[in-house]
């Protein structure tokens, strides 16, 4: 797809960073490129048109998809916050990292119930990240319309934490 010439071009390695033994990829670059920006978002929102009525993006650079795509699609724009940044009634959902646990936060009551929820980041690694979304979607009482990610590491496996939901995955490696 021209999203996937774009990211293949523009994407960038860091090995070792921010740890020993990780290849670090930065989107920045392509974000940064407004025509490939442009070019993810179109593929992001026409592989789900008429598929979701809000769109959920995971902080932060899921924020920045999120963001576009709602604006392209009309829809509703949510954020998955990391905990402790969002006030009033929030659901939280933990999950494992590689070393400890983090901690995911959704306010509750923005939606309708049974809204169909697209939820955006920018790489799906191991998928703790987005399934742990998932679960926030479901326990706010939304239906989760599906998972849209620029970069997905397959090496990792993220998928299989997904469940059954549509996964879309602009590039894989
Ligand atoms: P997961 O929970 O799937 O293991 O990790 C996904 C989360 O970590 C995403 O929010 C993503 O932003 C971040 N992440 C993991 N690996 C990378 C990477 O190589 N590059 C970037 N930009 N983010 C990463």
């Amino acid at each position: 797809t021209p999203a996937a010439a774009h990211v293949n071009t523009l994407l960038a390695s860091y090995p070792d960073f921010p740890k020993p033994g990780i290849l670090f990829r930065d989107l920045n670059p392509v974000f940064a490129d407004a025509a490939a920006f442009r070019s993810l978002i179109d593929e992001l929102a026409g592989r789900f048109a008429g598929k979701f009525d809000a769109v959920a993006g995971i902080e932060a650079r899921g924020f920045l998809l999120a963001a576009a795509v709602g604006y392209a699609a009309d829809v509703a724009v949510l954020a998955v916050r990391k905990g402790g940044k969002l006030p009033g009634a929030v659901l939280s959902e933990e999950y494992d990292l590689e070393y400890g646990s983090a901690c995911l936060e959704l306010e509750i009551g923005q939606l309708a119930p049974g809204s169909r929820v697209l939820v955006l980041d920018d790489v799906l690694a191991t998928g703790g990240t987005i399934a742990a979304t998932s679960r926030l979607i479901g326990r706010a009482g939304y239906a989760l319309a599906g998972v849209g990610v620029v970069l997905e590491l397959t090496d990792l496996d993220g998928r299989s934490r997904l469940g059954d939901a549509a996964v879309h995955t602009i590039v894989a490696l």
